[in-house]
């Protein structure tokens, strides 16, 4: 048997990338830095219930994404939100109703990546520090002091800034990565005990601290114990404050939650906030994935297409296709 492929990360696009080369008969193996999978799909499990702090859910635009998600509805792993969808702007929220499907992990976020990861073989709380090319394979080495390899080929499938680093092997590589910036996000997550008095399910706020809310019940399959409600802080609040204490961030975001929503909001029971240091490339690119394939270094991520969920995922497939055509 020849020497496995590794994979840096299981976000989605490590995740598609795995799959598609399982599939293709590729020996696979993970690693990630966090405990679990998911990446910015994760969902952090917490007392008011699993809640999806990053990715808030998805479209599908290309075709061979809207077939996947159709297969992944049908082993019930996404399902449809159509939230009463709402826009602030100016100092006025109003109902903002469209025809967009929308796709949230079933019955929570990180049901996706979960239900992709599968058996594959995976090492958690493993953070790679570096990718090197012994003789004949290349190694990993991670935080540490730990050697793993041998493998045949290394895909990273981390946000761009984590894997300047790891594709030092492939300067061309390192050097797209590195010219990619990435913005932050505070999500912050409010639970109250009596459910907030409005129809607002979901709402896209302008010019303002905020820049999205949630109401997490109302996504199919979630837990409706507290009225919980996520916030996301616009990428320009979110690079101001980046270093503000969460009980700060938290203060901040429920008065100007309470300030947009148009009904009373009393103290929260439960409040949390999250900081995503790289939650979106701030351009899209066309890359699709970048590849070394004389050296069997490739790298993939939201980062190479469009930021969002199905970038990342046709960014992996790309991957994939690329290493394959080279065997
Ligand atoms: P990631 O999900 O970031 O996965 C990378 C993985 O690499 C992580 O698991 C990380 O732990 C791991 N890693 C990093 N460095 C190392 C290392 N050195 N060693 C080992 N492992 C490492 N998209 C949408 O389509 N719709 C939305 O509504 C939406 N909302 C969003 C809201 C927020 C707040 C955020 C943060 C993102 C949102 N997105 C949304 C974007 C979407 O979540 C991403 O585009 C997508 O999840 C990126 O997947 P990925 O696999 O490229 O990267
Ligand atoms: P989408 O088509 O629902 O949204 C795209 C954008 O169009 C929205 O951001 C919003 O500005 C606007 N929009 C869409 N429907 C609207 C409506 N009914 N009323 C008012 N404005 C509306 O979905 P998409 O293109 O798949 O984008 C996914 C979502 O993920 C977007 O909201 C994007 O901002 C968000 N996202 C957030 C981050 C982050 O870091 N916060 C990262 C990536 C993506």
């Amino acid at each position: 048997m020849s020497a496995p492929i590794a994979i840096i990360g299981t976000g989605i696009a490590g995740l598609s990338a795995a799959q598609a080369l399982h599939a293709a008969g590729q020996h696979v193996e993970l690693f990630d830095k966090s405990r679990g999978s998911g990446g910015r799909m994760s969902s952090k499990r917490s007392d008011a219930g699993s809640l999806d702090l990053g990715a808030q859910y998805f479209t599908a635009r290309d075709r061979r994404f809207a077939e996947m998600v159709k297969q992944w509805r049908d082993r019930g792993w996404v399902a449809e939100w159509s939230p009463s969808l709402y826009n602030f702007a100016a100092g006025q929220l109003l109902p903002s109703p469209d025809e967009q499907i929308r796709w949230v992990g079933s019955p929570r976020m990180s049901a996706i990546t979960r239900a992709m990861l599968g058996a594959l073989p995976v090492s958690f709380a493993c953070r790679i520090t570096e990718v090197f090319h012994g003789e004949r394979h290349w190694g990993l080495q991670d935080a540490e002091g730990l050697s793993h390899g041998p493998f045949s080929h290394v895909i990273v499938a981390t946000p761009a800034p984590q894997a300047t680093a790891l594709l030092a092997a492939a300067p061309k590589l390192a050097g797209a990565a590195a010219s990619v910036a990435m913005e932050p996000v505070w999500a912050v997550a409010l639970g109250f005990d009596t459910p907030l008095d409005t129809r607002v399910e979901g709402c896209f706020v302008q010019d303002n601290p905020l820049d999205w809310v949630a109401r997490n019940r109302s996504k199919p399959g979630r837990e409706a114990g507290l009225d919980t409600w996520v916030l996301h802080a616009s990428n320009a609040w979110s690079k101001q404050h980046l270093d503000l204490p969460k009980e700060v961030v938290i203060e901040h975001l429920h008065g100007a939650f309470a300030e947009m929503i148009g009904c009373a909001v009393p103290a929260p029971s439960f409040s949390l906030a999250h900081r995503w240091l790289y939650a979106r490339p701030s351009q899209a690119h066309q890359w699709g994935a970048l590849a070394d394939a004389d050296l069997g270094l490739y790298a993939c991520g939201d980062w190479c297409l469009s930021g969002r969920v199905e970038g990342a995922w046709l960014s992996g497939q790309e991957a994939a296709r690329r290493l394959l055509e080279h065997l």
